[in-house]
């Protein structure tokens, strides 16, 4: 990674770790500023790249997930679940819950993996703010594949989050 990343502000740690926002390293939520561990150990995925509480993200990635090697850096929101289409194998409905986050400077969608150290309650609000969203959202979502989970969808987000009970 060249020099002038490191000199971005935002990538500056608190202790002037130049290795900040890098894979696996920790960092502070762009939005609500929770100290965020990357610890696979703990988050259970690897390049963790959105906080557990808020779920916001940064855009890093470029061409695959953990590839680090966007120079966008911009704040991704979190606007919705998906599922990410496996090969139709195993009939609809089967692939992985994953969170969908949208770049609020560029625009880029992107869909990631839910961690395990995850809220699910933050989860399940965004699925249900997701059936209202804003114009700017919408028109990200539009110009990508990305389909986002319905209404109707409500008891196969409950059974990934909650095993088959309902929340509380
Ligand atoms: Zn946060
Ligand atoms: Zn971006």
């Amino acid at each position: 990674m060249s020099r002038h990343l490191y000199d971005h502000p935002m990538l500056t740690g608190p202790h002037g770790n130049p290795n900040y926002g890098g894979i696996n390293s920790d960092f502070n939520c762009v939005h609500c500023r929770a100290y965020v561990t990357a610890n696979p150990l703990v988050c259970g995925v690897h390049n963790r790249n959105h906080c557990p509480f808020c779920l916001w993200s940064r855009h890093m990635d470029l061409y695959a997930a953990g590839d680090r090697l966007s120079a966008c850096r911009g704040a991704m929101r979190p606007i919705g679940l998906t599922l990410k289409q496996s090969r139709k194998k195993y009939g609809a409905n089967q692939g992985e819950l994953m969170l969908i986050h949208g770049c609020s400077d560029c625009g880029a969608v992107s869909i990631n993996r839910i961690a395990a150290d995850d809220d699910n309650d933050a989860i399940y609000r965004l699925f249900e703010a997701s059936f209202n969203l804003d114009a700017q959202a919408r028109a990200w979502l539009d110009a990508s594949p990305v389909k986002l989970l319905a209404p109707a969808d409500a008891w196969l987000v409950e059974r990934r989050l909650w095993g088959g009970r309902l929340p509380a």
